[in-house]
Parts: structure tokens; C-alpha cells; sequence
């Protein structure tokens, strides 16, 4: 498992945004943890078009922070 840090797509709004209610999605962001091969698709307008999967830990200027329920 790997620690997730503020700034980082596993905390971002646009990671998963498709599918927010996502429960893996949820108990990422409630224990900032995520296996290391999680990815999902980052829905960012700048990188929608592109279809871009990033892993838990990856990170870009776009970053969003998601509320956690
Ligand atoms: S790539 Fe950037 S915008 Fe997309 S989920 Fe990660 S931090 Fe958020």
C-alpha cells in the first residue's frame, strides 16, 4: 500500500469523477492508502479528451481537493 499525500490524484476531485460514489474511491480517500497498481482515469477537462489513467500517487497542477463523505 502506498501512503497518499495532499496534491496527489487519489485526493483530486478529478480522479474517478465519473464514478464518485465508488466505494474503493471512498476508502482511498478516508485512509489515504492505495494498492500500488489502483489506477483510475483522470477527468481533468485539460486531460478528459485523452482518456488519462493515473495511479493514486501521481500528481499534476490540475489538482482538485475531493470531499470526503
Ligand atoms: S492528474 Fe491532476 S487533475 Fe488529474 S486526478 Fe491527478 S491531480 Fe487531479
Amino acid at each position: 500500500m502506498l501512503h497518499i499525500h495532499t496534491g496527489q490524484c487519489g485526493l483530486c476531485v478529478h480522479f474517478g469523477e465519473e464514478h464518485p460514489d465508488d466505494q474503493k474511491l471512498i476508502q482511498i480517500r478516508r485512509s489515504m492508502e492505495a494498492a500500488e497498481d489502483f489506477i483510475d482515469e483522470c477527468r481533468h477537462p485539460m486531460h478528459e479528451k485523452l482518456h488519462l489513467k493515473v495511479t493514486a500517487v501521481s500528481a499534476c497542477d490540475g489538482f482538485e481537493p475531493a470531499t470526503v463523505h
